[in-house]
């Protein structure tokens, strides 16, 4: 089920997005101390596209000729990798598009795949900068393995519904507010998460709401609803790439023009800017791709009709989390799945019901660092595999997140689409 992805895509120019204001607004410098020469020393040309914006990357990644690179490695947090996928399946040709091997080195503050991908590689948890350079290493190998993708629905309009895919997380309550408040302790990094948890504890509340899910059926066995999947296979899908037509520089930093930007030198112009445009910035809510582009969601109904009969609709009402995971890691030291891998088709969720103390609420999390949380035997805390889910909030006001990005407030629901993106691992 895996190939090198330099076999696949000859030669594997690789593009390398870099958010400059991702986590302590280091991503630049790290990559160049840690990264960039071991990426020259096994030979692997890259070209570093420096975002100037939110939903540059996306836009980029939509408009990109993709048989030119062999793949799209991303370095920042979650987020820019949201923006790539999401920029991908909103293609005519997202099929092919969505096959494009993905990478990911650790930028940010919330580096959830990367501390994944590093757990299945069945290392230690390590430190950021260990973390980077272990990614770093996955990258040269170049490995590329099948990453399941979530179709999640947003329901402003409940008939003619939004939708973007995620490969991470959808998020409710505590977990939600805590990534959205968090942001003003973007300074200290990863640690954002920690702080943000210990304020939110403080004035812990209840979010009130409904929850309903399509439980795995584990009966027929076939409890990742996945065939396995041959190399031939593997390389008969990927898009057909030719030679690049250019050579393309790894040792310098070498920006592509970018379509539509004002400034030609994304590199130049993001050096001159200073990182206090990122700092404190309320963010948009990440919008959705409103073509439907993408697989159909076959486990879904309109998010006005109630949900099919199969669906398990959970009676409590009163909630402090909800969390939707299809990997392992919510965070590096944020442990929330165990049994989670890259493409086992199967999404996560973990729900905490209200009457839970803030006590055994924070004992809940510092049991994730090391996973043992599910072992806990926390009455609160409810832990099942499903396929499909929906969540009806009550209230007007709040906070929904998708991979640790904000999107619309209001019925959301998801299925996952098992092994649909290809992602560099192991
Ligand atoms: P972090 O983990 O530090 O939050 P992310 O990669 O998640 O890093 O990025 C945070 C947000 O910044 C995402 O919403 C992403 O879309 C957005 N973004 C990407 N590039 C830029 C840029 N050049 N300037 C501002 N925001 C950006
Ligand atoms: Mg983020």
């Amino acid at each position: 089920n895996r190939v090198l992805y330099s076999e696949v895509h000859r030669p594997c120019s690789v593009m390398l997005l870099v958010n400059p204001h991702s986590g302590k607004g280091q991503a630049l410098s790290l990559f160049t101390g840690h990264v960039q020469r071991m990426l020259n020393e096994a030979g692997v040309p890259h070209t570093l596209v420096i975002t100037e914006r939110q939903n540059h990357a996306r836009e980029l990644v939509r408009e990109a000729d993709l048989s030119k690179w062999g793949a799209l490695v991303i370095m920042s947090g979650d987020g820019l990798l949201f923006e790539v996928v999401n920029g991908l399946m909103e293609r005519e040709d997202w099929e092919k598009a969505i096959q494009t091997p993905l990478g990911i080195l650790p930028g940010g503050s919330g580096n959830a795949l990367a501390a994944s991908i590093h757990h299945y590689s069945g290392a230690q948890p390590v430190s950021s900068e260990e973390l980077l350079v272990s990614c770093g290493f996955l990258l040269c190998k170049g490995l590329v393995s099948r990453m399941d993708l979530a179709s999640v629905h947003l329901g402003s309009s409940p008939s003619n519904p939004t939708r973007l895919f995620s490969f991470l997380s959808l998020a409710w309550g505590f977990v939600a507010d805590v990534d959205v408040e968090s942001e003003k302790y973007r300074h200290v990094g990863a640690a954002r998460f920690t702080m943000g948890t210990l304020v939110r504890l403080a004035s812990l509340r209840v979010y009130k709401g409904r929850l309903a899910y399509l439980p795995v059926d584990e009966v027929d066995g076939e409890e990742d609803g996945q065939s396995p999947v041959s190399l031939e296979e593997m390389t008969s899908i990927s898009p057909q790439h030719q030679p690049p037509s250019s050579a393309f520089c790894s040792s310098t930093l070498l920006c592509r023009p970018l379509k539509d930007s004002p400034c030609q030198n994304a590199a130049h112009h993001t050096f001159r800017n200073s990182n206090n445009a990122f700092k404190g910035k309320k963010r948009e809510p990440m919008s959705a791709n409103a073509t439907l582009t993408g697989p159909p969601d076959s486990l879904l109904v309109p998010l006005d009709q109630p949900v099919p009969s199969d669906w398990v609709v959970v009676p409590e009402e009163d909630y402090v989390l909800m969390l939707a995971m299809y990997q392992s890691h919510l965070a590096k030291d944020l442990y929330v799945a165990p049994d989670s891998t890259l493409d086992d088709g199967l999404i996560h969720l973990i729900y905490v019901r209200a009457g839970i103390s803030r006590m055994a609420l924070l004992r809940l999390f510092l049991a994730m660092e090391k996973g043992t949380h599910l072992a806990n035997n926390c009455p609160h805390l409810v832990y099942t595999r499903v396929r499909a889910l929906r969540l009806e909030p009550y209230s007007s006001k709040g906070v929904i997140t998708v991979d640790g990005e904000v999107v619309e407030y209001g019925p959301v629901q998801a299925q996952v689409h098992g092994g649909i993106a290809r992602l560099i691992t192991r």
